[in-house]
């Protein structure tokens, strides 16, 4: 080797090292993240990484403020990205539920732009992380209200262990059983109150094994979709019990146990190594432009 290569040499070593130097701090690792501060999504192709309260996603898709029989109600931080599946479910959700029922469905609270955990001390939920989760109102409104400016209700009374018949009625049941109706989805979680009552009239039906109790969602309902075709990387939570949930598990809900249970706080989850690249997104494009 000359001299003038070993000077070549030398100054693209050292201006890689100054590139590394300057850019390896801007390289956060997945651990720790504030992914609610990642305001816009990859545009790689869309795709899910880890599990619905531990991972990612390449490629999410921002709803549309409104559509035929939705519209998305008052989410907070810019969590209205899911992975395309989702938006194609909340848009053909909306049109079945206005075909049947005449009302507009009101959204909640789907994923960050590139998914993750909402922040740890916040009150929003601990999975919505992969853009397969979103949360829609039992609310729906009717074609005389502005779904804009119409508020949650909570579905159970004020003692918080019965149901609210000023608020529940044929209108969420119907809702719920066409959500529930489409295949990609998973499981929809709703209060163990409002299971209940279902219980009550709707045992032994097929959609019911897709409703599953759960703490909170008295005001709101949380539809999961199965992972998508050619998801790898996507892990599914485990398989729905058979039947309709009505029996025992139900009754669990109504022991002490629930109640006696100390409720851990809430950690920041382990996630998969494809999300650093997720988060990391513009700052790693950039350093594969310059070389
Ligand atoms: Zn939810």
């Amino acid at each position: 080797m000359n001299g003038i290569a070993i000077k070549m040499l030398d100054y693209s070593m050292k201006r890689i090292l100054i590139l590394l130097i300057v850019i390896i701090p801007n390289i956060a690792s997945a651990q720790m993240l504030d992914w609610h501060n990642v305001r816009t999504p990859t545009n790689n192709p869309s795709k899910v990484y880890g599990a619905y309260a531990a991972g990612c996603m390449d490629g999410g898709i921002k709803l549309p403020g409104s559509g035929a029989g939705y519209v998305l109600g008052a989410v907070k931080d810019n969590r209205e990205y899911g992975q395309p599946e989702m938006i194609n479910y909340i848009s053909k959700l909306g049109e079945k539920v206005n075909s049947i029922t005449g009302r507009t469905l009101i959204i909640g609270d789907i994923a960050n732009a590139r998914g993750g955990p909402a922040p740890i001390n916040s009150s929003l939920h601990q999975s919505h992380q992969t853009g397969l989760d979103v949360d829609i109102w039992f609310r729906a409104a009717k074609e005389s209200e502005n779904a804009r400016k119409i508020k949650q209700a909570n579905m159970l009374d004020s003692t918080w262990t019965k149901i609210n018949k000023q608020h529940w009625n044929e209108t969420n049941v119907e809702i719920l059983k066409t959500a529930a109706s489409f295949d990609e989805v998973d499981r929809i979680f709703i209060n163990s109150v409002i299971k209940k009552e279902l219980c009550k009239d709707y045992q032994g039906e097929k959609w019911m094994q897709k409703i599953r109790p759960w703490w909170g969602h008295t005001s709101h309902f949380h539809v999961r979709l199965k992972c998508p075709e050619g998801n790898q990387d996507c892990k599914m939570q485990s398989p729905l019990p058979e039947g309709d949930g009505c029996g025992g598990e139900l009754a669990w809900w109504f022991s002490d146990e629930p109640k006696s249970g100390k409720k851990e706080p809430r950690k920041y989850p382990q996630l998969p190594e494809e999300c650093t690249r997720i988060f990391n997104w513009e700052a790693l494009q950039g350093l594969a432009e310059r070389h």
